[in-house]
């Protein structure tokens, strides 16, 4: 099956000029939804073991916590500023469309956790780097940054000093 096919463009969203990726039509559909995820589950080395899993706010957490549950590893949240109850380290970072601050429970991970990094889209590269950074800061260590599809045009992966996988590439 092609996962791409459930992938629907919408232009000018949320901005003029920007070509949103809506993954909702792969959400809703049950074969697709799982071949995304076995997809992104067979791109983790092999004997790697992971202990958490980051979803990014929001769209990080569906397949966040799916690949959560694929390698009994703990799930951790990163929000947008505010959203956390509890002590946070913060990271602002730019957007393709616009700057935003990723926030981090200081005890969601523990020094020396391998840590799988998740969202749907890597653009910019932005987020996902500040998400690394906010890795660092508690001791983590980034095994992989994995997501549902990448912008390759936007050479995001240039930000990044870690493993970079996707199942599309546009
Ligand atoms: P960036 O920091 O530029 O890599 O942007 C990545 C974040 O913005 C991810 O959380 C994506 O969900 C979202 N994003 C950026 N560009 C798009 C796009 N064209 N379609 C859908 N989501 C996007």
């Amino acid at each position: 099956m092609n996962i791409k096919e459930y992938i629907r463009e919408i232009k000018d969203f949320p901005k003029p000029g920007i070509a949103f990726k809506d993954i909702t039509p792969l959400l809703g559909n049950p074969k697709a939804l799982v071949k995304c995820v076995e997809d992104l589950a067979s791109l983790v080395p092999k004997g790697v073991t992971i202990h958490k899993v980051i979803g990014i706010e929001a769209r990080g957490f569906i397949l966040g916590g799916m690949l959560a549950e694929r390698f009994e590893a703990g799930f951790v949240p990163v929000r947008k500023k505010g959203k956390l109850p509890a002590a946070v380290h913060s990271r602002s970072y730019g957007l393709e469309y616009g700057a935003d601050t990723l926030e981090i429970h200081t005890d969601a991970i523990a020094p020396g956790e391998h840590v799988l990094i998740h969202d749907d889209v890597l653009a910019t590269g932005g987020t996902a780097k500040a998400v690394c950074e906010l890795v660092a800061e508690l001791g983590g260590v980034v095994v992989q940054c994995s997501f549902i599809m990448e912008l390759a045009f936007l050479k995001g992966r240039q930000q990044l000093t870690v493993p970079i996988v996707s199942v599309l590439q546009y």
